[in-house]
């Protein structure tokens, strides 16, 4: 071993989780106390708007861009582009109206689906700091190099 490997940084191997069927199952469930509730449904049955619309949120998300590492739909940037305005509106009134009732009948999935809620906008947080950091360090060399040019003259 050599003095200088303890300076080098430690790697992990980095552990991408697939977290795509516990997402789908989530939100077959929400998908399930919202229609019971408003459309008068029962058991595994869904009313046929809510089948159709179901269909398609599961299809798009097998097609992803993100693959595997992709945020949740309900929280994603990108849901519009997926499913269509029209769709999205939907899809989202769904989910962020029945949650409230998810942690009724099914707190433990209800808390993950926070969780991972919560994981977006932290990675979100981060990303706009770290362009925000870069624009500020920008900002502070061409302050610097205005204050070197009216020195030389
Ligand atoms: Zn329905």
């Amino acid at each position: 071993m050599s003095i200088f490997s303890r300076f080098l940084p430690k790697r992990k191997p980095v552990e991408i989780k697939n977290n795509i069927p516990k997402e789908k199952e989530n939100i077959k469930k929400t998908f399930g106390l919202y229609c019971h509730k408003h459309h008068n449904t029962k058991d595994d049955k869904l009313c046929p708007k809510c089948t159709a619309l179901l269909a398609t949120v599961m299809t798009k998300m097998n097609r992803c861009p993100y693959g595997i590492t992709k945020p949740i739909c309900d929280r994603c940037d990108r849901a519009v582009m997926c499913f269509g305005a029209k769709q999205a509106q939907e899809f989202m009134s769904i989910m962020n109206g029945t949650q409230k009732r998810m942690f009724l009948s099914h707190p433990m999935m209800a808390i993950k689906h926070k969780l991972a809620s919560m994981g977006v906008d932290y990675a979100k947080f981060q990303q706009e700091k770290k362009i925000s950091d870069k624009v500020k360090a920008k900002e502070e060399a061409a302050k610097k190099r205005a204050k070197e040019r009216k020195e030389k003259k």
